[in-house]
Formats: structure tokens, sequence, C-alpha cells
């Protein structure tokens, strides 16, 4: 089945791509077989079985979200906060009910990522193996969904970050080996730590992203995922933490935070990446406690958290680390099908055009989770992952733009703009919250407070080296 998808604004993603007027992208089964562009980009009849006509419509590669969950929705919630109600939600994650519960609420989150254009996702921690599941059914063609990589549940010490909800906990250096073994045994595509705490762990002002996991219990993790062939992601929200993975091994920091030069150097040597995550923070960071349940220190923290991850990703920019975005979907206040959401937040705090925001999203984030010879832009060879936005949308001169997805194409599948899927998945309460403050006022002098607040880390960082 030859498709010729005529007429295409395109913006194929690859470095330093501009915009071609009225170009065809030609599909075969799953795959991209041309791009053509110019006056001869209108195919012969002959050639093709089928004509998409995107009548000069915007069109770019489909976006990659690197870093999601999928046991919510994004709905404020207290139950990863601990005590009762969490063990509670964990006996029952356990069960076959909650299994299947789980693997329901997965499948939604999924479905709404890939219509609003999310064509690839990383599962960057789970309850119980449910996201390799997931991952296992979208392969063999039983579920709609983005191409899904996964870690299973995170691993982390006792404390850490995540412990006993998505996270598994060990202690000694054998331990932490046993769990990766058991990962691997469960065919997931790289392996998640949780090095610091979270802005929710604490209620002490500045102790958000504290260190929790030794360099011992890091390295014992990252060497044996080694063994097998495995990447480690690591939950990082402070300076210390980051010197924890990069001494350990780790390969994407997620999250991040401003370092000094000695760990820059380090960072750049090792060839590691930093995944920005701004929108987990931003709405806790600016929404009264009385809406976000916070409490004063939290919202403090929020602040402290969002203003690391936004300049850790400028200085790895500056310094040519690889840099990629996710947006922690499923924690409060972020949902599966508003990534754009982050990619507003990512060229307006760390200082990236609309144009190179978008490459950050797609080929960038492909080449940080090894998916670049599949996936990531648009061109002959590579599987045909690609959205058609609404006429007149224009992403390059308003990022906002880019929630009017109308097509979806995910490996040669097509998926049309489906108001019946998704508006069912939508949470409308936390929508109209975000959609206040998601403005240019609102973020605008954010961002001068928050590259303020690092200025004298990053000076020194930079005289340093
Ligand atoms: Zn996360």
């Amino acid at each position: 089945m030859r498709t010729a998808y005529i007429d295409c604004r395109l913006f194929d993603g690859t470095d330093g791509c501009g915009v071609d007027e009225h170009a065809t992208i030609i599909v075969e089964d799953a795959t991209i077989a041309e791009v053509r562009r110019g006056p001869d980009a209108l195919p012969d009849a002959a050639e093709i079985d089928e004509v998409f006509d995107a009548q000069g419509a915007f069109v770019m590669p489909g976006m990659i979200n690197a870093h999601a969950h999928h046991f919510g929705f994004g709905k404020p919630s207290k139950s990863l906060s601990g005590g009762f109600v969490q063990k509670a939600l964990l006996a029952f994650a356990h069960s076959p009910a909650g299994a299947a519960y789980l693997r329901a609420v997965g499948t939604k989150a999924l479905a709404a990522a890939l219509y609003s254009g999310v064509t690839t996702e990383r599962g960057v921690g789970d309850f119980c193996y449910t996201d390799v599941q997931l991952r296992d059914r979208i392969n063999q063609g039983a579920l709609d969904g983005p191409r899904f990589l996964v870690s299973g549940p995170a691993i982390t010490c006792p404390n850490g970050h995540g412990a006993g909800t998505f996270a598994e906990i060990a202690v000694a250096p054998e331990e932490f080996e046993a769990l990766v073994d058991e990962r691997a045994a469960h065919h997931v595509d790289f392996i998640k730590i949780t090095v610091t705490g979270g802005v929710m762990d604490s209620n002490v002002k500045g102790e958000a992203g504290v260190v929790r996991m030794t360099e011992e219990q890091t390295r014992a993790a990252c060497d044996r995922a080694a063994e097998h062939g495995l990447y480690v992601a690591s939950h990082t929200e402070g300076p210390e933490g980051v010197k924890v993975d990069l001494d350990g091994g780790v390969y994407t920091v997620e999250h991040g935070s401003p370092v000094d030069a000695k760990t820059l150097a380090q960072f750049k040597s090792a060839g590691a990446a930093d995944i920005c995550t701004i929108a987990v923070a931003y709405p806790l960071s600016v929404l009264p406690t009385s809406q976000t349940k916070l409490l004063e220190a939290g919202q403090y923290n929020a602040a402290l958290v969002r203003d690391r991850i936004a300049q850790a990703a400028r200085q790895c920019r500056e310094a040519g680390i690889p840099v990629g975005i996710g947006s922690d979907a499923a924690c409060p206040y972020v949902t599966h099908y508003d990534l754009w959401r982050d990619v507003l937040l990512f060229s307006s705090f760390v200082g990236a055009s609309p144009a190179d925001a978008l490459r950050t999203v797609t080929l960038g984030n492909a080449r940080i989770i090894h998916a670049e010879t599949v996936t990531g832009s648009i061109e002959a060879g590579k599987d045909a992952d690609f959205i058609v936005l609404g006429h007149g949308a224009d992403p390059l001169s308003d990022l906002r733009d880019l929630r009017r997805v109308e097509t979806v194409v995910a490996r040669g599948r097509r998926f049309e703009r489906c108001p019946e899927k998704l508006e069912p998945l939508r949470q409308k309460d936390v929508d109209a919250v975000l959609d206040e403050l998601y403005t240019p006022e609102k973020i605008e002098p954010l961002c001068e407070e928050s590259a303020a607040r690092f200025a004298d880390v990053l000076d020194q960082a930079k005289t340093e080296a």
C-alpha cells in the first residue's frame, strides 16, 4: 500500500531544517519511501494507491515524550505521598483486579498520547510491569498506542523517590543487581532508578532533590544494566545527585540540576543526556497551595526544582550536552495529551527558538533514546511517524498551535482526530486550570526569575571551565 501525503507544509525535523511548501511524503506500509520537494513533488497516479491531501497544512515528525508514567491521568492526588492510602493502593495494584485497573488506565493514557500527536513515548516507572505488558500489546497490534519504550518498575533505596509505589527497594549492591536482572528478564528497554528525592517527598524548604541512593548502589545498577545491554535513567533533582549519577554510570539524568564545571565536563565525557521536564513543577510552583494541597515548603520546593530543571537544560545545551524533553505525565497537573505545554515551557525557560524546541521534542529525543534510525524526522527509510496540524496552525509562530493535531500517522497507520476517542480522555477541570497558566504573561516573568536564581552558579561553572 503506497499513500502520497501531498501539499504538506513540511518541517521534516532534521538539523537546521526549515519549511518546504507543497512537499509530498510517500508512505509504503509502515515506512517513508520518499520525500519529494519542489516542482516535481506530485507523484504519478500510477505510482500510488491513495492520496491524502494536506491542503497546505503544517506537517512535522510525531512528537516523542521522553518521560511519562501511565498509572494516572494527571489529576492532583495524595495517594503517592505515603501513609495508609499508599499502602492500600499498593495492595490493590498487586491484586488481579488492580492489575486489570492499571492496564485500563495505561491503555487510556497511551491512546490520549497517540491521538494528541505523540508517536513515541518512554515509560519511566510503572507498577508491576504494566507498561511492559502494554508495550507488548501495542507491538502485537492488539492495542493502539505510540511506540513505547519501558523500564518496568523503577529501583531505589529505602526512603528513595517512589519507594513502595512505582519503585522497588534494594539496599545491598547485590540486591540492586538482582532487581536489574529481573527487569532484563521482563525484556525492558532500559532501567530506571531514583537517585534523589522529589518535590512531593519533602516538607522542608530546600530539601527537594536530596541524595538518597549511594554511588555504590548507583554503580551496581548501572554496571549490571550494561551487562544486559541496557542504559540507566535516573530521577535526579539536585546538583549532588547529578554527581552521583555520573560517578555511577547513569545515561539519562531525568529532571536535572545545574552543576559545577567539573561535573559538567564529566557529563560531556560520559556522553550522558539531560531530560528537561519543567511542566511537572511549573503548576505546583504557581498554583495556590489551597488548590495543590501542598504545604508552603512544597510550593517553594516546586519553584526551586522548576528552576533547577530549566537552568540545567540551559547549561547542558550551552555545553553541547544532549537535552531532551519529557512531561512526567500522570503526575499532578500533567496530562498525556498536552505535550505542547512542555515544548512551550522548554522554549521559554531554556531560551530555545520554536524551531529548535520542535527539533528537540522529535529528532533530539529520538537520538537520546536511541531511536533515531527509525523515528524523529521525516526522511526516507524511517518509520512513517508524523502529524498533520489544522489549517493555519503554525507552531513556528506560536507553539500553542501544537495542540491542533488533526491527523496522526504512527508507523504508517493513520489516526484521524477523533473527538469521540480523545474527548473522554481529557481531564477538563485540570485543563481549565492549566490553560490559565500557559500564557506568555504568566510564563515570561518566571523565566527571568528562573535565570536570575541560578545566574551565579552558571557563571561560576563557565569561569571554571
Ligand atoms: Zn517521573
